[in-house]
């Protein structure tokens, strides 16, 4: 598989069959769930090896250590079965549970700050931000429509309806299947 890498990360590419590699957002839930590919003959973890998975962590915010290494491994599959609507809320209880919201009071009245258990950061901030990413139109981060395909998306359309990871690879090759179905009928 072709892997293009530029100097910020940042950039997505594809191989022939349109599966994208890795791309940086700003966002931990996203990237966490999109950091393992599983192809026909190898898996592509961002996560793999301990220095892999402790740069990923510092280029996210953390500290890289071990016990994110560890938290980040444990909660992703989770994640991912959470957002395809195979696991619940409730089996994300270890991280749901880190989170602890206090106050801080002053003049201008309370701020809120959350306090995260050690050991437990990665999670609990993957879940704050799924948090963030629900409202009236439904939750904005979804797996990818295709069925071949792995990856996840943030939808910041304002109505909430897109269905692919990437027009260029998912959205085409749908948009080509529809053309070849309807070639067929006429
Ligand atoms: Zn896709």
């Amino acid at each position: 598989m072709p892997k293009v890498t530029d100097d910020g990360g940042a950039v997505m590419t594809t191989d022939a069959t349109g599966t994208a590699t890795h791309a940086s957002s700003d966002s931990l839930l996203l990237d966490l769930v999109n950091s393992r590919l599983v192809f026909d003959d190898h898996v592509d973890d961002e996560l793999g090896t301990d220095a892999d998975a402790s740069a990923w962590l510092v280029a996210h915010g953390g500290t890289g250590d071990a016990d994110e290494i560890a938290d980040a491994r444990a909660v992703r599959p989770l994640l991912a079965r959470f957002l395809r609507g195979r696991a619940s809320i409730a089996d994300l209880e270890p991280w749901t549970a880190a989170i602890t919201r206090r106050p801080a009071f002053g003049p201008d009245g309370a701020r809120w700050r959350d306090d995260l258990a050690p050991g437990r950061r990665v999670g609990a901030r993957a879940v704050l931000e799924w948090a963030d990413l629900q409202g009236p139109e439904g939750s904005r981060i979804r797996p990818c429509a295709a069925s071949d395909c792995q990856h996840f998306f943030i939808d910041t359309s304002r109505a909430n309806t897109r269905r692919w990871h990437s027009m260029e690879t998912c959205g085409n090759r749908a948009k080509a299947r529809r053309h070849s179905a309807r070639a067929k009928i006429g």
